[in-house]
């Protein structure tokens, strides 16, 4: 039987539907809309269309969404500097730094930046201060994409008190705070990386399946037990026919789609895993849109906090 399909899209709306009192709420007490600004560093692609849907989704709930360029050439002061003026505008609320940062920058610059934003005001959850309220279970701002996750398991009355929750994929963004999030939820968790032994066998005992992993189609029907959670992160553009014909059958609406249109988004599980998973996420159309509907809520959470801390 195929899995249950778990609707990143429709739950993202309900979840941005849920912040819009709040956000009229605080225009009314504060004489202003929340306010979030994004920074772009250089050309990327893919961060273009992230940046675009945040931006546009906040301005759309009536929050305020500004878009802060600096080009490739830039170096990690010139980023600095603009997340220094960031912090100190009353009006920001919200400050989200668009990652991968470029190469050229050097190796220790996203972290150099994450660490600068005032953690007041870390929309993404990044700042080391948010991390270790989040490890001791008194989160504030939680980094978006695994809260958007954790809250469709929870809507989806999908159980995790006592299951076992695998993760693959230990990266600060997506990864770990996963793992603390399914831990607070009294889930056993393990979390498995490049360097895991038996990694199929390890993920087939695992209730609930969380794939972050970066890989086209990487985690197969030998990865899952019959029934089980499946949670794909994963977002990969496939160019090449031979990887789309590997993962998806000719005449199959995906093989149709990159026949129309050159490219194919697919996430890290394989599509036969849905014949053999209780439940799944899809992409897209899985936890994309919940990462949006994150960056939304924590912009306005974080303008509460920052208000009431006020007064
Ligand atoms: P990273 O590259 O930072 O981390 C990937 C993780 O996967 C690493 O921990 C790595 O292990 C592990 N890994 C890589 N290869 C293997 C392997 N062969 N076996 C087991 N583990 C492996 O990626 P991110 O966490 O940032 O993102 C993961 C995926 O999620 C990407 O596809 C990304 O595009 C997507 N994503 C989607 C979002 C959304 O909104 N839907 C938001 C953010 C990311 P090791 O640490 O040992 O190298």
């Amino acid at each position: 039987m195929a899995a249950r399909r778990l609707d990143g899209t429709a739950w993202a709306a309900r979840l941005r539907d849920e912040v819009r009192p709040r956000i009229e709420h605080f225009r009314a007490r504060m004489g202003r809309p929340p306010g979030l600004a994004v920074v772009l560093v250089g050309h990327h692609p893919p961060s273009e269309i992230y940046v675009r849907n945040k931006i546009a989704t906040v301005t759309e709930h009536g929050c305020h969404g500004e878009l802060f360029r600096l080009p490739e050439t830039a170096g990690v002061d010139e980023a600095l500097d603009l997340v220094g003026r960031l912090n100190a505008d009353e009006r920001v609320d919200a400050i989200l730094v668009q990652s991968p940062l470029p190469a050229a920058m050097g190796h220790d610059a996203e972290q150099r930046v994450f660490d600068a934003v005032d953690p007041a005001k870390d929309v993404d959850g990044f700042h080391p201060h948010n991390v270790g309220l989040l490890v001791q279970k008194r989160p504030a701002l939680v980094a978006c994409t695994p809260l958007g996750c954790a809250e469709l398991l929870d809507r989806e009355q999908i159980p995790l008190k006592g299951q076992h929750a695998v993760v693959i994929g230990r990266s600060d963004i997506v990864g770990k705070p996963m793992a603390m999030l399914l831990l607070h939820r009294d889930a056993t968790v393990t979390i498995c990386h490049s360097r895991t032994r038996d990694l199929a066998e390890m993920c087939r005992s695992a209730d609930v399946l969380v794939a972050a992993i970066g890989r086209p189609g990487f985690v197969t029907p030998a990865f899952v037990k019959p029934g089980a959670t499946v949670i794909d992160v994963g977002i990969n553009r496939l160019e090449d026919p031979a990887e789309v014909a590997r993962l998806f059958a000719d005449g199959s609406p995906k093989a149709q789609q990159f026949a129309r249109k050159g490219s194919v988004l697919v996430g890290d599980v394989h599509p036969d895993v849905e014949a053999v998973a209780g439940a799944i996420t899809p992409v897209p159309g899985g936890v994309g849109p919940l990462t949006i509907a994150m960056v939304l809520r924590n912009t306005v959470t974080a303008a509460e906090l920052r208000a009431a801390a006020r007064g």
